[in-house]
């Protein structure tokens, strides 16, 4: 990877950063509003539930975005991005400009993925 790629990446990977914090903000003021009480209409009361669990699932989803994006940084800093921590190979360009935050290269990701789904 050289220079220009490297810092393309790496304004990408602030970008992202950025968005993910903002996000994860607005979703905890989201979740913070839903008040959820002991008392009232018993399907009010089912909805508020439901709402806050979906709150706090795209939280934890967009909080693990945000721990990849870091540790893609990290990794960019060490002069070890762009190389798949499973087999060692370079992940290809098209997928970095795709997914700045890839640790995998698409091989070994869809085989990660298979073996998630059995
Ligand atoms: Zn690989």
């Amino acid at each position: 990877m050289n220079t220009s790629e490297k810092l393309r990446l790496s304004h990408a990977l602030d970008r992202m950063r950025s968005v993910c914090v903002t996000r994860l903000r607005s979703m905890r003021q989201r979740i913070d509003a839903l008040s959820i009480g002991e008392v009232g209409d018993p399907v009010d009361l089912a909805l508020d539930h439901i709402s806050r669990g979906t709150e706090q699932m795209l939280l934890e989803l967009e909080w693990r975005h945000l721990q990849s994006v870091s540790a893609a940084q990290r990794r960019l800093c060490a002069g070890e991005h762009g190389t798949c921590s499973a087999c060692g190979r370079a992940i290809r360009r098209r997928r970095l400009a795709a997914l700045p935050e890839a640790s995998l290269c698409l091989s070994c990701a869809a085989r990660r993925e298979a073996q998630r789904n059995n």
